[in-house]
């Protein structure tokens, strides 16, 4: 008698398949098999069938057998429960769920070892000052020719002529070669006694071997980092793995730097830049549990550790850990859930935890540890409003005059400055003076934004790309065009006319699409070759610039516009955030923030610093709305390139919505986004009870439904769009 599998074949809509295991192939729940699905041969995952019920029933005559099972160690129990926990939680099929899990089949099979490059120490005479340069940016490090070429900042050519002339050399990797041991002991800073208590209780946490969610809520510069840091080292000692997971690419940089000087040598960063046969080793070295760090954003949640023992959510309340694309998840929520199934400690870092997090602390079901003061001599930097209305800018200008003082007399001081507005580009709109005519995606329900720089005007949603127009496309009139509203470009420009001696950069993610240009940045600041830095969000956490003493807050009212829920929370986080980057070393610092309206209750809490009231006031309100964490909400969202077929099936959707008690219905109305990359838009919002299990109703409605292909339906969870 032959056995059966029952495989989730990866890159197919089907759910689970049976396959027929051929004699003396092994496999188990886990395993990681080649499957053949029509004429194609496919990865999937042997699962337990009585977990993964499948829909169509085959008879053993008419099995396929599996081709292969791959040499890697099968998917572990903890993630296999995850991987279930998420599919059922976000309604997604778990197909797309494990494919997050698994490196591409390319990454799984073919070549064996990996050609890097390192420095011979033989540095040939009459070398370019471009190829001298590269060679001492890459220093001792090893790596493939693209991540070198990245490290320095040059081009592939540049590297593959260092190769030519003898400065570097080719050395022959085997995949399964292990990575470098951090070292616990490296260089241990001494703590202050807030940091020794926080992390002793850390570091219990992690001998302990048991799921233990704590929030470390600290100041910005608190040293968050540093006590974390002795959890790891524990786990490091334990011969366990830790999983880093920070929001933003940009953030790798830094904090690879800071993890050498601390362990000894780098973590494995896990991201999308990594090469094929570089994914395999690391994929490989995770899940045989040889790779002891691995830092990465939210895709190295789903890698198969071999045996997790920590998990680090820094900057843990960014909204960037929620993905709005594919599987909607929340990778803070996803990670807390790992901790579980795994049994490991969770940490989630934040200097302005989430109100949902803070909930979970007040329940009980979170332990809070707090660092109430930043390291060292450092202090708060004070924060002062700017009344626009009491103080307005020139006409045409941005900048108020109480700002332009702090600038004038901080340069004089010879210290940095950070002006601060999320707003890429040159100007959120332009129109024509004549007709009023106003440039529009072609693809979205969204206005196409300046960027002088590349003189072009682009969408912000799908990236859609024009020259920037010299007359007006409806009346052809010349010179009639005018910007409305700044952007940083605009505001860097305004910089340059106030300062013509200082040097401005303007930091967005025009301008730091790499972990190399953030490198870069930074050394640019800790060299004081920049004095003013006007940026966007991308500045706002986790840099350390101890000469950086004035921030100023552009228009701290932008991100309370607008219908979402989470505005004034978003609006505070992101104001502190910034405000935490003035004063970290030991020169005090100063926040001014402009606003039209001081005295609403977020900015009164940023002048008075008074957190705790605000929060309270927040989370009552949340409370009485049935809000998150309170209550939920779920978005539906239907699209199709063909409009009336999305607004068809959004419509079937609303009238069938069920009589639940506890739920309400609302819609379908058009998406926030009405059109997004040529698909139009509809949606639903449901909002239910807590105790509710929405998703198990809408599984039901949903599920009772049929619609064409060219129509797609999404459900969001927890949304953060509104
Ligand atoms: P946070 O993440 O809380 O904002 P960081 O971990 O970035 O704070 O720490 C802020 C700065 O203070 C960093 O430069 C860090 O190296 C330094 N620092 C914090 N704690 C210590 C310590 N115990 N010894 C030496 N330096 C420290
Ligand atoms: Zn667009």
């Amino acid at each position: 008698m032959s056995s059966r599998a029952r495989v989730l074949v990866l890159n197919s809509a089907l759910g689970p398949l049976d396959y027929r295991v051929p004699h003396g192939m092994s496999v188990q729940p886990g395993s990681i098999v080649i499957a053949p699905l029509g004429p194609r041969q496919l990865l999937g995952v042997v699962w337990e069938p009585e977990r993964m019920p499948s829909d169509a029933e085959v008879g053993d005559n008419r099995l396929r057998n599996l081709v292969g099972v791959v040499d890697v160690p099968p998917l572990g129990e903890p993630l296999r429960r995850l991987i279930e926990w998420t599919a059922d939680y976000y309604l997604a099929p778990a197909a797309a769920v494990v494919r997050m899990a698994m490196p591409s089949s390319s990454a799984l099979e073919g070549v064996k070892t990996i050609t890097e490059y390192r420095a011979t120490g033989e540095v040939p005479d009459r070398l370019t000052p471009q190829r001298e340069q590269a060679l001492e940016r890459i220093g001792d490090r090893q790596g493939l020719i693209r991540e070198l070429a990245t490290v320095a900042d040059v081009s592939d050519a540049v590297i593959r002529g260092l190769v030519k002339v003898g400065a570097l050399e080719a050395l022959q990797v085997d995949i399964d070669s292990p990575y470098p041991l951090p070292d616990p002991d490296h260089h241990q800073p001494a703590l202050s006694p807030d940091q020794r208590a926080a992390s002793a209780t850390l570091v219990a946490n992690v001998a302990a071997h048991e799921f233990h969610p704590t929030l470390l809520d600290g100041v910005t510069g608190s040293g968050k980092t540093e006590v974390y840091f002795e959890a790891i080292a524990e786990a490091i000692r334990e011969g366990r793995q830790t999983l880093v997971l920070l929001p933003e690419i940009a953030l790798t940089e830094p904090f690879l730097k800071r993890f050498t000087a601390r362990f000894g040598c780098e973590p494995i960063a896990w991201h999308s830049g990594l090469r094929s046969s570089q994914r395999r080793r690391a994929w490989r070295a995770i899940a045989t549990g040889q790779a002891l760090v691995t830092v990465g954003a939210r895709s190295a949640l789903f890698l198969p550790y071999a045996n997790l023992g920590l998990i680090v959510v820094d900057e843990a309340h960014e909204t960037s850990f929620k993905q709005e694309e594919g599987v909607h998840y929340h990778a803070r929520d996803v990670a807390v859930m790992r901790g579980k199934f795994e049994g490991c400690p969770v940490i989630l870092a934040s200097a302005t935890p989430a109100i949902e997090t803070r909930q979970q602390v007040a329940l009980g079901r979170y332990a809070e540890l707090k660092l109430p003061g930043r390291w060292g001599a450092a202090e708060m930097p004070a924060i002062e409003p700017i009344d626009l209305i009491q103080s307005p800018p020139d006409r045409g200008r941005w900048i108020a005059p109480p700002l332009v003082k702090a600038m004038e007399e901080t340069l004089a001081r010879r210290e940095q400055v950070l002006l601060f507005l999320n707003r890429r580009g040159y100007a959120p709109l332009t129109l024509c003076r004549t007709c009023g005519h106003r440039f529009q995606c072609p693809n979205c329900t969204a206005w196409m934004v300046e960027h002088r720089l590349i003189q072009r005007i682009t969408c912000h949603h799908c990236g859609h790309l024009e020259p920037t127009p010299r007359a007006c496309p409806e009346c052809g009139n010349e010179d009639t065009l005018v910007a409305v509203g700044p952007g940083v470009e605009r505001i860097a420009d305004e910089v340059k006319a106030l300062f013509p001696e200082a040097k401005t950069a303007v930091v967005t993610s025009d301008t730091i699409w790499s972990p190399a240009k953030a490198a870069e940045f930074v050394a640019r600041m800790e060299a004081h070759d920049i004095d003013i830095v006007v940026g966007t969000q991308l500045v706002t956490k986790g840099y350390h610039f101890p000469n950086l003493t004035l921030v100023g807050v552009i228009d701290a009212d932008l991100g309370l516009n607008g219908g979402d829920l989470r505005a004034s929370e978003r609006t505070f986080q992101q104001i502190m955030q910034v405000a935490g980057r003035a004063g970290r070393g030991a020169k005090p610092g100063h926040v001014y923030i402009q606003t039209h309206s001081p005295d609403t209750p977020v900015m009164r809490a940023l002048i008075t610093g008074d957190a705790e009231a605000f929060y309270a006031a927040e989370t009552d309100s949340r409370r009485e709305a049935g809000a998150p964490p309170f209550g939920r909400f779920a978005g539906i969202v239907v699209s199709s390139e063909d409009k009336a077929a999305a607004q068809e099936i959004a419509t079937l959707i609303g009238r069938t919505a069920p009589q639940v008690d506890g739920m309400e219905t609302y819609g379908p109305a058009p998406a926030p986004l009405a059109m997004l990359r040529g698909r139009h838009r509809f949606r639903l919002l449901v909002h239910a009870r807590r105790a509710l299990d929405v998703q198990d109703v809408i599984r039901t409605w949903l599920g009772a439904l049929d619609w064409s292909s060219k129509v797609r339906v999404t459900v969001d969870i927890d949304p953060y769009s509104f």
